[in-house]
């Protein structure tokens, strides 16, 4: 069997008055929101890129360029069911998934079980099988100046 462990990073600006997606829900009562060309869903954008890394296919923005107007305002939940199509045609099958979402707030603990009931069918695994952390940066840097969001991913994958 082989077994192929993948990482993926992602930043997006955080803009007061803007819907936050994060993890493919709408987090409510956000006091700001992620800017990008798709939904900016900046944890769905690090798992894609985790996967895409474990099965050497490129990164999100080769496959979904932010210069296509296709993929404007595009829901980021198509993204991660598309990668995961683009897996299994190639034989893999998903793991595990286990993320760290960087941002000072809104706090995002409550919503943690919202999130793994979107993500994990969209990766056809079970929702034990998806850990997403929360972190602050403890006021440093552009997260802490609530100036945007990092997530990080890791992904493992095998086939036969
Ligand atoms: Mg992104």
């Amino acid at each position: 069997m082989k077994i192929r462990v993948g990482f993926g990073f992602d930043v997006h600006q955080l803009e007061e008055g803007r819907d936050f997606f994060l993890g493919g829900i709408r987090l409510p009562d956000a006091p700001h929101g992620a800017v990008g060309h798709s939904d900016a869903d900046v944890l769905i954008h690090a798992i894609c890129d985790a996967l895409l890394g474990a099965a050497n296919l490129g990164d999100i923005g080769l496959h979904y360029s932010n210069k296509d107007p296709r993929w404007k305002g595009m829901d980021s939940t198509f993204f991660l069911r598309d990668v995961t199509r683009m897996l299994h045609e190639r034989g893999w099958k998903i793991e595990n998934v286990d993320c760290t979402v960087a941002l000072e707030r809104p706090k995002i603990v409550p919503h943690l079980l919202a999130m793994k009931n979107i993500l994990a069918p969209l990766m056809q695994i079970a929702e034990e099988d998806i850990s997403i952390k929360a972190t602050t940066t403890e006021t440093l840097g552009y997260v802490g100046r609530h100036e945007g969001v990092n997530a990080y991913a890791v992904a493992l994958i095998c086939r036969d």
